[in-house]
Protein backbone atom coordinates (compact mmCIF):
# COMPACT_ATOMS: atom_id res chain seq x y z
CA UNK A 1 0.00 0.00 0.00
CA UNK A 2 3.05 2.17 0.67
CA UNK A 3 4.25 2.00 -2.23
CA UNK A 4 1.45 2.83 -4.33
CA UNK A 5 0.68 5.67 -1.96
CA UNK A 6 4.46 7.00 -3.19
CA UNK A 7 3.79 6.53 -6.53
CA UNK A 8 0.64 8.40 -6.61
CA UNK A 9 1.89 11.14 -3.85
CA UNK A 10 5.63 11.34 -5.86
CA UNK A 11 3.79 14.03 -8.28
CA UNK A 12 2.29 16.55 -5.95
CA UNK A 13 4.77 15.97 -3.19
CA UNK A 14 8.47 16.33 -2.45
CA UNK A 15 10.64 15.64 0.51
CA UNK A 16 13.84 17.00 0.39
CA UNK A 17 15.57 16.92 3.40
CA UNK A 18 19.60 19.10 3.90
CA UNK A 19 22.12 19.14 6.65
CA UNK A 20 24.13 22.29 7.23
CA UNK A 21 28.03 22.16 8.61
CA UNK A 22 28.37 22.71 11.97
CA UNK A 23 27.80 25.80 14.21
CA UNK A 24 29.83 27.68 16.34
CA UNK A 25 27.97 26.33 19.04
CA UNK A 26 28.52 22.69 18.36
CA UNK A 27 32.24 23.56 17.53
CA UNK A 28 32.92 24.57 20.68
CA UNK A 29 30.96 21.90 22.28
CA UNK A 30 33.45 19.18 20.35
CA UNK A 31 29.99 18.17 18.50
CA UNK A 32 30.47 14.96 16.31
CA UNK A 33 28.76 14.09 13.04
CA UNK A 34 25.90 11.92 13.12
CA UNK A 35 24.29 12.44 9.99
CA UNK A 36 25.58 10.82 6.86
CA UNK A 37 23.66 10.84 3.28
CA UNK A 38 24.08 8.33 0.26
CA UNK A 39 22.35 8.48 -2.82
CA UNK A 40 18.31 9.89 -1.93
CA UNK A 41 18.99 7.68 1.71
CA UNK A 42 19.73 9.71 5.07
CA UNK A 43 21.17 7.70 7.90
CA UNK A 44 20.98 9.11 11.30
CA UNK A 45 23.48 7.39 13.32
CA UNK A 46 23.41 7.02 17.33
CA UNK A 47 25.42 9.29 19.31
CA UNK A 48 26.87 6.12 21.45
CA UNK A 49 25.67 3.46 19.12
CA UNK A 50 23.67 2.31 21.70
CA UNK A 51 20.35 2.19 18.99
CA UNK A 52 21.28 1.04 15.08
CA UNK A 53 21.34 3.45 12.71
CA UNK A 54 18.16 4.28 11.21
CA UNK A 55 18.12 5.47 7.14
CA UNK A 56 15.03 6.95 5.31
CA UNK A 57 15.21 7.31 1.94
CA UNK A 58 13.56 10.72 0.40
CA UNK A 59 13.35 12.70 -2.98
CA UNK A 60 16.20 14.65 -2.02
CA UNK A 61 18.80 14.23 0.82
CA UNK A 62 21.25 17.43 0.16
CA UNK A 63 24.56 17.48 2.19
CA UNK A 64 25.92 21.00 2.62
CA UNK A 65 27.58 19.71 6.00
CA UNK A 66 31.29 20.33 4.37
CA UNK A 67 32.92 19.89 0.87
CA UNK A 68 31.67 23.40 -0.06
CA UNK A 69 34.64 26.92 -0.77
CA UNK A 70 33.29 30.09 -0.65
CA UNK A 71 33.87 32.55 -3.71
CA UNK A 72 34.90 36.13 -3.38
CA UNK A 73 31.78 37.25 -2.59
CA UNK A 74 31.12 34.66 -0.03
CA UNK A 75 28.96 32.19 -2.24
CA UNK A 76 29.01 28.99 -0.97
CA UNK A 77 29.64 26.36 -3.65
CA UNK A 78 30.67 22.52 -4.50
CA UNK A 79 34.15 21.95 -3.86
CA UNK A 80 33.48 18.22 -3.90
CA UNK A 81 30.41 16.94 -6.05
CA UNK A 82 28.67 15.60 -2.73
CA UNK A 83 28.53 19.15 -1.16
CA UNK A 84 25.01 20.41 -2.61
CA UNK A 85 24.40 24.54 -3.00
CA UNK A 86 22.23 27.09 -2.94
CA UNK A 87 21.51 26.72 -6.68
CA UNK A 88 20.80 23.26 -7.26
CA UNK A 89 18.69 23.69 -4.58
CA UNK A 90 16.54 25.66 -6.51
CA UNK A 91 16.89 24.01 -9.38
CA UNK A 92 15.52 20.80 -8.20
CA UNK A 93 12.42 22.67 -5.87
CA UNK A 94 12.25 26.22 -6.97
CA UNK A 95 12.02 25.49 -10.51
CA UNK A 96 9.13 23.23 -10.44
CA UNK A 97 7.33 26.02 -8.24
CA UNK A 98 7.65 28.40 -11.14
CA UNK A 99 6.67 25.57 -13.51
CA UNK A 100 3.41 25.06 -11.46
CA UNK A 101 2.89 28.66 -11.04
CA UNK A 102 2.79 29.50 -14.56
CA UNK A 103 0.42 26.31 -15.21
CA UNK A 104 -1.95 27.40 -12.90
CA UNK A 105 -1.54 25.31 -9.87
CA UNK A 106 -1.49 26.19 -6.27
CA UNK A 107 1.90 25.53 -4.98
CA UNK A 108 3.38 25.22 -1.33
CA UNK A 109 6.93 24.98 -0.16
CA UNK A 110 7.72 24.23 3.18
CA UNK A 111 10.58 24.56 5.70
CA UNK A 112 10.45 21.75 8.45
CA UNK A 113 13.02 21.59 11.76
CA UNK A 114 14.19 22.41 14.71
CA UNK A 115 15.15 26.35 15.16
CA UNK A 116 18.83 26.92 13.88
CA UNK A 117 18.96 23.59 11.90
CA UNK A 118 18.62 25.71 8.49
CA UNK A 119 15.21 26.27 7.33
CA UNK A 120 15.77 30.07 6.91
CA UNK A 121 19.27 29.80 4.76
CA UNK A 122 16.69 27.40 2.78
CA UNK A 123 14.05 29.04 1.86
CA UNK A 124 15.14 33.01 2.31
CA UNK A 125 19.42 32.32 2.33
CA UNK A 126 21.81 34.44 3.55
CA UNK A 127 23.17 37.70 1.63
CA UNK A 128 24.97 36.20 -1.62
CA UNK A 129 23.57 32.60 -0.68
CA UNK A 130 19.57 33.46 -2.22
CA UNK A 131 17.21 30.96 -1.01
CA UNK A 132 14.08 29.73 -2.82
CA UNK A 133 12.36 32.74 -1.95
CA UNK A 134 14.03 34.93 -3.66
CA UNK A 135 15.10 33.22 -6.41
CA UNK A 136 11.45 32.10 -7.34
CA UNK A 137 10.11 35.61 -7.31
CA UNK A 138 13.68 37.61 -9.46
CA UNK A 139 12.41 34.42 -12.12
CA UNK A 140 8.55 35.20 -12.04
CA UNK A 141 9.04 38.46 -12.65
CA UNK A 142 11.94 38.29 -15.65
CA UNK A 143 9.79 35.92 -16.76
CA UNK A 144 6.65 38.49 -16.70
CA UNK A 145 9.07 40.89 -18.33
CA UNK A 146 9.22 39.04 -21.43
CA UNK A 147 6.11 37.64 -21.99
CA UNK A 148 5.17 41.19 -21.92
CA UNK A 149 7.02 42.49 -24.51
CA UNK A 150 6.01 39.25 -26.51
CA UNK A 151 2.46 40.02 -25.91
CA UNK A 152 1.67 43.49 -24.67
CA UNK A 153 -1.62 43.01 -24.41
CA UNK A 154 -1.33 40.04 -22.01
CA UNK A 155 -1.51 41.38 -18.43
CA UNK A 156 -0.41 39.87 -15.20
CA UNK A 157 -0.52 40.86 -11.43
CA UNK A 158 1.72 39.71 -8.58
CA UNK A 159 -0.16 40.04 -4.70
CA UNK A 160 1.49 39.79 -2.09
CA UNK A 161 -0.04 38.80 1.85
CA UNK A 162 2.38 37.86 5.01
CA UNK A 163 0.78 36.35 7.98
CA UNK A 164 2.46 34.76 11.28
CA UNK A 165 0.03 32.24 13.35
CA UNK A 166 1.36 32.27 16.84
CA UNK A 167 -0.38 30.37 19.42
CA UNK A 168 -3.19 29.66 16.85
CA UNK A 169 -3.58 33.18 16.78
CA UNK A 170 -3.26 35.05 13.35
CA UNK A 171 -1.81 38.26 12.78
CA UNK A 172 -1.11 40.54 9.38
CA UNK A 173 2.24 40.79 9.22
CA UNK A 174 1.97 43.77 6.16
CA UNK A 175 -0.73 45.87 8.53
CA UNK A 176 0.88 46.54 11.72
CA UNK A 177 -1.91 48.53 12.97
CA UNK A 178 -3.49 44.98 13.50
CA UNK A 179 -0.93 43.32 15.53
CA UNK A 180 -2.71 44.51 18.53
CA UNK A 181 -6.05 42.80 18.06
CA UNK A 182 -6.77 40.91 21.14
CA UNK A 183 -7.20 37.12 19.86
CA UNK A 184 -5.66 37.96 16.27
CA UNK A 185 -7.47 38.57 12.57
CA UNK A 186 -10.54 36.10 12.68
CA UNK A 187 -10.43 32.72 10.27
CA UNK A 188 -13.33 32.98 8.47
CA UNK A 189 -15.24 30.47 6.28
CA UNK A 190 -16.79 31.24 2.45
CA UNK A 191 -19.00 28.92 0.84
CA UNK A 192 -17.28 28.47 -2.32
CA UNK A 193 -13.79 30.02 -1.63
CA UNK A 194 -13.11 27.79 1.80
CA UNK A 195 -11.08 29.20 4.56
CA UNK A 196 -9.90 33.04 4.31
CA UNK A 197 -8.55 35.85 7.04
CA UNK A 198 -10.67 38.21 7.63
CA UNK A 199 -9.10 41.49 6.91
CA UNK A 200 -6.39 40.60 5.74
CA UNK A 201 -4.45 43.45 3.43
CA UNK A 202 -3.46 41.89 -0.09
CA UNK A 203 -0.19 44.10 -1.72
CA UNK A 204 0.12 44.74 -5.37
CA UNK A 205 3.81 44.03 -6.43
CA UNK A 206 5.30 44.24 -9.26
CA UNK A 207 9.43 43.55 -8.58
CA UNK A 208 11.27 41.72 -6.28
CA UNK A 209 12.55 44.42 -5.00
CA UNK A 210 8.97 45.87 -3.64
CA UNK A 211 8.81 42.45 -2.51
CA UNK A 212 11.64 42.31 -0.18
CA UNK A 213 11.03 45.70 0.93
CA UNK A 214 7.67 44.23 2.34
CA UNK A 215 8.85 41.32 3.84
CA UNK A 216 11.32 42.78 5.36
CA UNK A 217 8.55 44.67 7.01
CA UNK A 218 6.65 41.93 7.84
CA UNK A 219 9.50 40.36 9.69
CA UNK A 220 10.21 43.62 11.79
CA UNK A 221 6.55 42.92 12.79
CA UNK A 222 6.95 39.37 13.71
CA UNK A 223 5.96 37.98 17.55
CA UNK A 224 10.01 36.66 18.67
CA UNK A 225 9.86 34.90 21.52
CA UNK A 226 13.27 33.94 22.77
CA UNK A 227 14.14 30.60 23.84
CA UNK A 228 17.38 29.43 25.63
CA UNK A 229 18.00 27.74 22.18
CA UNK A 230 18.41 30.87 19.83
CA UNK A 231 17.67 34.15 21.20
CA UNK A 232 16.30 35.66 17.59
CA UNK A 233 14.13 32.82 16.61
CA UNK A 234 10.33 33.06 16.11
CA UNK A 235 8.07 30.88 18.13
CA UNK A 236 5.77 31.05 15.29
CA UNK A 237 4.92 30.09 11.79
CA UNK A 238 5.16 32.47 8.92
CA UNK A 239 3.37 32.04 5.64
CA UNK A 240 4.00 34.82 2.51
CA UNK A 241 1.63 33.77 0.10
CA UNK A 242 2.34 35.48 -3.50
CA UNK A 243 -1.09 35.03 -5.41
CA UNK A 244 -0.19 35.23 -9.30
CA UNK A 245 -3.19 35.92 -12.21
CA UNK A 246 -2.53 35.98 -15.33
CA UNK A 247 -5.24 37.51 -18.36
CA UNK A 248 -3.69 36.14 -21.76
CA UNK A 249 -5.01 36.43 -25.03
CA UNK A 250 -3.97 34.36 -27.84
CA UNK A 251 -4.70 35.33 -31.62
CA UNK A 252 -8.25 34.35 -32.36
CA UNK A 253 -9.21 32.78 -29.52
CA UNK A 254 -10.93 33.52 -26.12
CA UNK A 255 -8.92 35.39 -23.46
CA UNK A 256 -7.96 33.45 -20.52
CA UNK A 257 -7.35 33.60 -16.68
CA UNK A 258 -4.90 31.70 -15.00
CA UNK A 259 -4.87 32.65 -10.87
CA UNK A 260 -2.43 30.03 -8.90
CA UNK A 261 -1.11 31.09 -5.19
CA UNK A 262 2.15 29.95 -4.20
CA UNK A 263 2.69 29.99 -0.43
CA UNK A 264 6.59 30.15 1.01
CA UNK A 265 6.14 28.53 4.52
CA UNK A 266 8.70 29.19 7.34
CA UNK A 267 7.45 26.53 10.04
CA UNK A 268 8.07 27.19 13.59
CA UNK A 269 11.18 25.27 15.16
CA UNK A 270 9.48 22.25 15.84
CA UNK A 271 11.73 21.37 19.24
CA UNK A 272 10.11 20.54 21.93
CA UNK A 273 9.50 22.35 25.08
CA UNK A 274 11.57 20.29 27.22
CA UNK A 275 14.85 20.63 25.17
CA UNK A 276 14.74 24.43 25.13
CA UNK A 277 14.71 25.08 29.10
CA UNK A 278 11.08 26.87 28.25
CA UNK A 279 8.52 27.02 30.98
CA UNK A 280 5.15 28.82 31.69
CA UNK A 281 3.85 30.80 28.67
CA UNK A 282 6.73 29.21 26.46
CA UNK A 283 5.65 25.78 27.22
CA UNK A 284 2.09 26.92 25.72
CA UNK A 285 3.50 28.39 23.10
CA UNK A 286 5.58 25.26 22.74
CA UNK A 287 2.30 23.00 22.51
CA UNK A 288 -0.04 25.15 19.82
CA UNK A 289 3.03 25.16 17.42
CA UNK A 290 3.42 21.48 17.66
CA UNK A 291 -0.56 21.24 17.69
CA UNK A 292 -0.14 23.51 14.14
CA UNK A 293 2.94 21.10 13.01
CA UNK A 294 1.77 17.68 14.14
CA UNK A 295 -1.83 18.53 12.54
CA UNK A 296 -0.07 19.56 9.02
CA UNK A 297 1.70 15.78 9.54
CA UNK A 298 -1.90 14.04 9.86
CA UNK A 299 -3.13 16.76 7.07
CA UNK A 300 -0.69 15.64 4.39
CA UNK A 301 -0.78 11.87 5.71
CA UNK A 302 -4.64 12.22 5.09
CA UNK A 303 -4.27 13.53 1.42
CA UNK A 304 -1.39 10.81 0.82
CA UNK A 305 -4.10 8.03 1.34
CA UNK A 306 -6.74 9.69 -0.12
CA UNK A 307 -4.37 9.58 -3.45
CA UNK A 308 -3.78 6.16 -2.83
CA UNK A 309 -7.16 5.29 -3.25
CA UNK A 310 -7.69 6.86 -6.87
CA UNK A 311 -11.07 7.54 -6.51
CA UNK A 312 -12.74 10.81 -8.08
CA UNK A 313 -12.36 13.85 -6.39
CA UNK A 314 -14.92 14.01 -3.25
CA UNK A 315 -15.30 10.63 -3.27
CA UNK A 316 -13.13 9.62 -0.63
CA UNK A 317 -14.25 8.52 3.04
CA UNK A 318 -10.80 9.53 4.53
CA UNK A 319 -11.08 12.09 6.52
CA UNK A 320 -8.47 15.10 6.33
CA UNK A 321 -8.57 17.30 9.62
CA UNK A 322 -7.98 20.45 7.70
CA UNK A 323 -10.14 22.07 10.96
CA UNK A 324 -7.71 21.15 13.74
CA UNK A 325 -5.56 23.88 13.55
CA UNK A 326 -5.03 27.24 11.95
CA UNK A 327 -2.18 26.70 9.68
CA UNK A 328 -4.05 23.66 7.66
CA UNK A 329 -7.42 25.83 7.47
CA UNK A 330 -5.40 28.45 5.78
CA UNK A 331 -3.47 25.94 3.72
CA UNK A 332 -6.26 24.49 2.35
CA UNK A 333 -6.70 25.08 -0.68
CA UNK A 334 -2.85 25.13 -1.35
CA UNK A 335 -2.86 21.13 -0.54
CA UNK A 336 -5.58 19.43 -1.60
CA UNK A 337 -6.68 18.85 -4.92
CA UNK A 338 -4.11 19.68 -8.21
CA UNK A 339 -2.09 21.45 -5.71
CA UNK A 340 1.94 20.86 -5.32
CA UNK A 341 3.86 20.57 -2.35
CA UNK A 342 7.23 20.73 -1.58
CA UNK A 343 8.37 20.00 2.29
CA UNK A 344 12.10 21.08 3.17
CA UNK A 345 13.30 19.35 6.31
CA UNK A 346 16.62 20.98 7.76
CA UNK A 347 18.55 19.31 10.29
CA UNK A 348 21.84 20.04 12.77
CA UNK A 349 24.65 17.56 11.99
CA UNK A 350 25.46 17.42 15.56
CA UNK A 351 25.33 14.32 18.09
CA UNK A 352 23.62 16.80 20.53
CA UNK A 353 20.85 17.56 18.41
CA UNK A 354 20.40 13.96 17.89
CA UNK A 355 16.53 13.70 19.34
CA UNK A 356 15.35 17.02 17.31
CA UNK A 357 16.95 15.42 14.08
CA UNK A 358 15.63 12.25 14.21
CA UNK A 359 12.52 13.37 15.20
CA UNK A 360 12.58 15.65 12.40
CA UNK A 361 13.22 12.86 9.83
CA UNK A 362 10.10 10.84 11.33
CA UNK A 363 8.27 13.71 10.21
CA UNK A 364 9.51 13.82 6.73
CA UNK A 365 9.10 10.43 6.37
CA UNK A 366 5.25 10.54 7.59
CA UNK A 367 4.41 13.38 4.96
CA UNK A 368 6.19 11.61 1.84
P1 LIG B 1 16.46 28.22 11.15
O1 LIG B 1 15.77 29.06 10.14
O2 LIG B 1 16.08 26.76 11.00
O3 LIG B 1 16.27 28.68 12.56
P2 LIG B 1 18.88 29.21 9.94
O4 LIG B 1 18.54 28.97 8.51
O5 LIG B 1 18.78 30.60 10.42
O6 LIG B 1 18.03 28.24 10.88
O7 LIG B 1 20.34 28.61 10.17
C1 LIG B 1 21.08 28.80 11.34
C2 LIG B 1 22.52 29.13 10.97
O8 LIG B 1 23.12 28.07 10.22
C3 LIG B 1 22.64 30.37 10.10
O9 LIG B 1 23.76 31.11 10.53
C4 LIG B 1 22.89 29.85 8.71
O10 LIG B 1 23.68 30.71 7.94
C5 LIG B 1 23.59 28.53 8.96
N1 LIG B 1 23.20 27.56 7.92
C6 LIG B 1 22.03 26.91 7.86
N2 LIG B 1 21.98 26.09 6.78
C7 LIG B 1 23.15 26.24 6.15
C8 LIG B 1 23.73 25.66 4.97
N3 LIG B 1 23.05 24.78 4.23
N4 LIG B 1 24.97 26.05 4.63
C9 LIG B 1 25.65 26.94 5.38
N5 LIG B 1 25.18 27.51 6.50
C10 LIG B 1 23.96 27.18 6.89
Amino acid sequence: KRLIRRKRMAESIKVAVRVRPFNTRELERGAKLVIDMQGNQTIINHPKGEVDPKKFSFDYSYWSHDGYKEDDEGYMHPEDPRYCDQKRVFEDLGEGVLTNAWAGYNCSLFAYGQTGAGKSYSIVGYGVNKGVIPVVCQKLFAKIEEKVVANPKDEYEVTLAMIEIYNEQVRDLLNPSTLKIKGGLKIREHPKKGFYVDKLTYHKVGSYESIEIKMDNGTKNRTVASTAMNATSSRAHTIVALSFVQKTKEEGQQAMTKTSVINLVDLAGSERAASTGAAGDRLKEGAAINQSLSTLGNVIAALADVAAEGKPPGKSKVIVPFRDSSLTKLLKNALGGNSKTVMMAAVSPADINYDESLSTLKFADRVK
